[in-house]
């Protein structure tokens, strides 16, 4: 099911391409009004956005201008459907950024043609990307993703005055492991880690990720450090009950993980990457106390606190 937006702000207009659009694969969304239009392609982040250029009060290219500057909607295609047929209109059209311009009256087969084509590119566009967000060996989200990610929560958690977790995990004695077992044995073995790890995220907004190698990150938006706490012991209590022989491991004997464990509250004197970098050194605590254990790093300066 794709979904398409359609704005108009003549009842008539809307009623022709509802009839032209009736097909079961289509969600059709209505905004009459610039405004309304925003909202609902942040809201419902739509496939494809057909757009009247004259409206009152914000024109159609005002609300592609406005979209084109937002990073969760600049990527939705916009197709301009309108009454306006100067070359300069489509040109003023196409350099803001709109896929096609359609000037009516229109023919229903055509537009349908090429609505078609359009939400066909949309659909690979969206496969292209969901498969370099994801990590070839352990099917999480890559470090890419993570990025990404933690960009858009540091921000959300400004807006929303929230705190924003990170826990940095690194699987113990991982080069003797594959020494040890052998590479493949080292492959599946994370891949078991990381489903275990993702397989133990409580709510949606929770996101777990490759990191490099045989690091994971588990960024835990509307988190406090208390919280944070108990989901890093979660987590490393479900590592171990995986039970993985690991006979060269000098501590459990099985594969065993160390944490690193930071919260911010963010603001925007400050970057994401002091959450990276806390947690990092949180992580480095963990291993330098003995590994298989999880380390908080508050501020630079105050004393991490250690949970066995
Ligand atoms: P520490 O307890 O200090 O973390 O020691 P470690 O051996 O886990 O850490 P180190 O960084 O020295 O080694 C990480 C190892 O992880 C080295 C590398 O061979 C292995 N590794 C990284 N990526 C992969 C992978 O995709 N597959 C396999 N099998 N091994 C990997
Ligand atoms: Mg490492
Ligand atoms: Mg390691």
């Amino acid at each position: 099911m794709q979904k398409i937006l359609i704005v108009d702000n003549i009842p008539a207009n809307i009623t022709v391409l509802i009839e032209v659009l009736n097909h079961p694969n289509y969600e059709l969304l209505i905004a009459t009004n610039g405004e309304d239009a925003l909202n609902l392609a942040l809201s419902e982040k739509p496939d494809l956005i057909l757009l009247d250029v004259i409206m009152p009060k914000m024109n159609g290219y005002t609300v592609c201008k406005e979209l084109k500057k937002n990073a969760i909607t600049k990527n939705i295609p916009v197709v301009f459907l309108t009454a306006c047929i100067e070359v300069e209109d489509e040109m003023r059209g196409l350099e803001l950024g709109a896929v096609d311009y359609i000037t009516k009256p229109f023919s229903p087969p055509i537009i349908k043609a090429r609505i078609k084509n359009h939400l066909e590119l949309k659909r690979q566009r969206d496969i292209l990307e969901n498969l370099s967000a994801i990590d070839g060996l352990t099917s999480i989200p890559n470090r890419r993703r993570f990025d990404e990610y933690l960009k858009q929560e540091w921000w959300h958690a400004i807006r929303t005055k929230s705190r924003l977790s990170l826990i940095m995990i690194d699987i113990d004695y991982f080069k003797k492991f594959n020494d040890n077992y052998g590479h493949l044995a080292g492959d599946d073995c994370l891949k078991k880690v990381a489903s275990a790890l993702d397989n133990s995220l409580d709510r949606k907004t929770d996101l777990l990720a490759r990191y490099g190698g045989e690091e994971f990150a588990c960024l835990l938006p509307m988190t406090d450090a208390k919280g944070a706490l108990v989901m890093a012991n979660k987590l490393r209590k479900n590592i171990l009950s995986l039970n993985i022989l690991h006979a060269k491991a000098t501590n459990a004997g099985c594969i065993t993980i160390s944490q690193g464990v930071a919260t911010q509250f963010p603001s925007p004197q400050s970057t994401p990457n002091i959450l990276i970098h806390l947690a990092d050194k949180a992580l480095y605590h963990a291993k330098d106390s003995g590994r298989n254990q999880t380390k908080f790093q508050d501020e630079d300066i105050t004393p991490e606190v250690t949970m066995a």
